[in-house]
């Protein structure tokens, strides 16, 4: 039989699909002793049933009223009672974290009698008032859908009257009364009173919890986050534990390690006399966690024990949240904490010496992504002056933007292509468009946990949360320091690793990590930055482990030595057309208007030795290595003046009575000729190979000649030559036989013999679906995601990502670009199909990527698992795909989810 619902003490950290993340987490600590707050979890396969009838599942009632009475009789409190009642949390909890994007409720049970019996202890009357006007106001917001504004609203008016700050300042009867306003208002907007019923609040509670799974704000964050949409929340039923009951309560969050540097030591904020949402929210500054020694030295020794104990049993950075109730601890949830990407790599580095995990589960633990975001510019701050603020270094990295003050505007101009920083006095879930579309986040208030902070690092956002010396004017549109006022439009830096922020654009200078790869990634010495250690370390492990090779796209001779330097072997895609372009268009220009094969041949000859010169500089920089030459890609008229520029120049000078230059009619001419309705899927690839006389030999000349060249050099060249846009095999066929009439004249002709290695791109759905035959003819395939992609789902790769994919990704037709992340089920399967047809024919065939895909990490992976031999990327991302090839070769033991 299907259950929906589980007590703490039944679950465990292992069935987070079922449970939710926070679920199976209290779970676990329920298991290992820690003192959890009692309590039980309805199971996402519940809200699942919700999602998809629009209903709970029939027996979820009755089992809610089983474990309740459970609980009930635990705790020897029952729900609605007037002496002392047990209160309840409803909070989501997903399988992976949603900071806040879900809904929460506190004090579920609160009635008009309920109250009483809680506000009978004369100190805690005021606290119970204000617990029951919370519970009105969450409910009548989140449950009965009466806008949050109104509430607020009533509550400001209520302080004016009583001449209170704000509402801390309220006092029990005027308490009182904000709750009898409430009420009228939830009566007054939605018909119905507020559920007196603690049973019918639980239900209700649940439902919309179910329910938000679908907010607006929540949907944004899993299509930013990779996270599907069908998993559904599970929520959480827990006794209420309060931390706002006098100056021995109050909440907090610890971490055991510092997330934004990865440094040992127990980290976290403090609120004395406050509830969570307090120190989450950021609205009040909270204290560091280490004052709380000073304040509550016991419950201080016992968190730390916690902490230590919860770090040994999961074998990693834990983040916590916990209430002290009247000087109780209470521990309200913990999961492995997000971090930076620095942080990921040092605690890897610093559980491996402390023995808690093996190198190859702390190669599991960091990512491609990360990796590459360490390779990002820093500020030079040597002359950028005194910073304007400082605050809480909540995510690292350099951004400079136009300061904006709220998320519609931050989108309204990312969306136009401005780079923006976000400012704020402090964010809220709401907030999330404007941070996804800023380059960074900049609030005054709130420390490492707050909001800004966790959904910044989650998502690499640069952050300074806390800068108090700014005072924000959201309405106003600007924010001041002092005397100095920025308004919203001008430019400011913001430095997330230091906690700073500069006026205007400081400049950047490379990363500690881009330089080491730059050095070529030697074995750092002790006077090296921690982080390049910690990187190193682990670039060696997944290097030994690696079986895919890794190779880079590269045209220059300086792109290709970087390359090496960062770690290829060898180049997996020279693209020619760039040696088109420049001073050469107008040999170009001239082969394509010759009048016949003399003046054709006239204008290859000029180009000869200028290709010959770019394959012998790039060969002697891969001297050794293989270097994958593509033959010419594009159609020719890319490398035409554009064709409005020469009609205007033509009609121009037709209207003043000149006869325009011949040289612009005759290359108007030839531009309308070539004009075509789709380039991509015209003459182009292959196609212009067997069109162009001359072309292909020319090119396959100058590489011959260059090898010859590299070869009496004293060198060591291994080039490769490669058909682009092959469909069928007799193109490649005709075209290997001019490849090797060529290469058997240039080493008649210098006695060198030229031997390279022809292969083909794969790059068209009917290329790999007759791989079989294609690999007769081809010594190596080289799989041309981003064409595959582009003519496998028949979408234009230069139109759809801005025009329509947004509407794609928001409806789930996919949850990542294509053109990004290969997509496994379709063009996934013709790579497959052609792997293996591939080397069934050919069993010694070499088989590689070179589409933007190869320096994918979840792309890397799947290559991987198809057994290719290498994938070969832009050279910045060499680093990248090294590590996630290392990383696909760890079975899941090792592997954990970092999300
Ligand atoms: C490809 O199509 O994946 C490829 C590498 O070629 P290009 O991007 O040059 O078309
Ligand atoms: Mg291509």
């Amino acid at each position: 039989m299907v259950r929906y619902v589980y007590d703490f003490s039944e679950g465990g950290r292992e069935q987070s699909g079922l449970l939710g993340g926070k679920g199976a987490n209290l779970a676990e600590m329920a298991r290992m002793g820690l003192p959890v707050p009692p309590g039980f979890t309805v199971t996402t396969e519940a809200c699942r049933v919700f999602l998809e009838t629009g209903a709970p599942p029939p027996e979820l009632d009755d089992e809610i009223a089983e474990h309740l009475e459970r609980l009930e009789r635990a705790s020897g409190r029952r729900l609605g009672q007037v002496d002392d009642p047990l209160l309840l949390s409803v909070r989501s909890g997903a399988r992976f974290s949603m900071p806040g994007m879900m809904e929460t409720i506190l004090d579920i049970g609160l009635n008009d009698y309920a109250v009483m019996g809680l506000a009978k202890v004369p100190e805690r009357e005021r606290f119970a008032w204000d617990s029951y006007r919370r519970l009105v106001q969450m409910f009548g917001t989140t449950v009965m859908g009466v806008d949050g504004a109104l509430f607020e609203g009533v509550l400001r008016r209520i302080e004016r009257q009583h001449h209170a700050a704000d509402d801390a300042h309220l006092d029990a009867v005027d308490l009182i009364r904000t709750v009898e306003t409430f009420k009228d208002l939830v009566r007054e907007r939605t018909g119905e009173d507020f559920p007196q019923d603690p049973h019918e609040q639980l239900r209700r509670a649940v439902l919309a919890v179910f329910g938000s799974w679908n907010a607006e704000r929540a949907r944004l964050y899993r299509r930013r986050e990779h996270i599907p949409d069908d998993l559904g929340t599970a929520v959480n039923i827990q006794t209420m534990v309060f931390g706002n009951l006098g100056s021995d309560s109050g909440s907090g969050v610890a971490f055991t390690r510092d997330p934004a540097t990865g440094r040992p030591g127990v980290y976290g904020d403090y609120l004395p006399n406050a509830q969570g949402e307090d120190v989450v929210s950021g609205t009040r500054d909270a204290v560091p966690l280490e004052d709380l020694r000073r304040l509550d030295p016991e419950s201080y020794e016992e968190l730390c024990g916690h902490l230590r104990r919860l770090e040994e049993h999961y074998r990693d950075l834990c983040d916590i949240e916990f209430t002290i109730e009247r000087g109780r601890l209470w521990m309200l949830q913990t999961r492995v904490g997000k971090r930076t990407a620095q942080a990921a790599f040092g605690i890897a580095g610093q559980l491996v010496d402390e023995g808690l995990i093996s190198l190859d589960e702390a190669l599991a633990r960091v990512g491609g992504e990360g990796l590459a975001r360490l390779m990002f510019p820093r500020f030079d701050t040597s002359g950028a002056g005194e910073p304007l603020a400082r605050g809480v270094p909540a995510s690292p990295g350099a951004a400079v933007g136009a300061a904006v003050f709220d998320s519609a505007e931050a989108v309204r101009r990312a969306a136009a292509g401005e780079r923006v920083v976000l400012v704020r006095p402090e964010t809220t879930p709401d907030d999330l468009p404007g941070m996804v579309a800023a380059q960074a986040v900049l609030t005054s208030r709130g420390g490492k946990t707050s909001h800004a902070a966790v959904v910044a690092r989650g998502m690499g956002r640069v952050c300074v949360c806390g800068a108090d010396a700014l005072s924000v004017d959201v309405q106003g549109r600007r924010f001041t320091v002092g005397d100095v006022t920025v308004a919203e439009g001008e430019t400011l830096s913001v430095d997330g690793s230091e906690g700073l922020v500069f006026p205007g654009a400081v400049p950047l200078v490379d990363s500690v990590v881009m330089r080491y790869f730059e050095n070529g990634g030697r074995r750092p010495g002790p006077d090296d930055e921690q982080v390049v250690r910690d990187v190193h370390r682990l670039m060696e492990r997944a290097d030994a482990l690696r079986r895919l090779e890794v190779r880079a796209n590269a045209d220059t001779p300086e792109d290709a030595e970087r390359a090496r330097r960062f770690g290829a072997r060898g180049i997996g895609l020279c693209r020619t057309e760039h040696m088109f372009l420049g001073e050469r268009r107008r040999y170009v220009e001239a082969m394509i208007l010759a009048g016949g094969a003399e003046e054709r041949e006239a204008a290859l000859a000029e180009l000869l030795p200028l290709q010959r010169a770019d394959f012998t500089g790039i060969l002697a920089a891969m001297d050794g290595l293989p270097v994958t030459i593509r033959l010419l890609d594009p159609p020719l008229h890319e490398f035409l003046p554009d064709h409005t520029e020469l009609a205007v120049r033509v009609a121009r000078a037709e209207a003043s009575g000149r006869a325009p230059d011949p040289r612009d009619g005759e290359l108007l001419a030839a531009v309308e000729r070539m004009r075509e309705q789709n380039p991509m899927l015209g003459l182009r690839g292959v196609r212009l190979g067997l069109v162009v006389p001359g072309l292909v030999a020319m090119q396959v000349r100058a590489v011959a000649e260059a090898v010859v060249e590299r070869v009496r050099a004293g060198g060591d060249p291994r080039a490769q030559i490669m058909v682009p846009l092959v469909g069928a095999v007799t193109e490649l066929h005709l075209v290997r036989e001019e490849v090797e009439r060529v290469l058997a004249r240039v080493s008649e002709e210098t006695g060198v013999r030229v031997e390279c290695p022809v292969g083909t791109m794969i790059e068209l759905p009917r290329a790999a679906l007759t791989a079989g035959r294609i690999a007769r003819d081809a010594d190596f395939f080289s799989f041309g995601t981003n064409d595959l992609t582009q003519t496998t789902w028949g979408f234009s790769r230069d139109d759809v990502e801005a025009e329509f994919f947004p509407a794609y990704l928001e409806r789930g037709v996919f949850d990542v670009s294509p053109f990004e992340t290969l997509d496994r089920e379709g063009v996934g399967r013709l790579v497959e199909l052609a792997v293996s047809e591939g080397r069934e024919v050919r069993p010694e065939l070499e088989v590689g990527v070179c589409g933007e895909h190869g320096g994918d990490p979840e792309s890397v992976r799947f290559f991987h698992s198809v057994d290719l031999d290498y994938v070969s990327c832009s050279p910045f991302r060499v680093p990248v795909a090294r590590l996630e090839a290392g990383r696909a070769t760890l079975s899941g033991a090792e592997a954990t989810d970092t999300r």
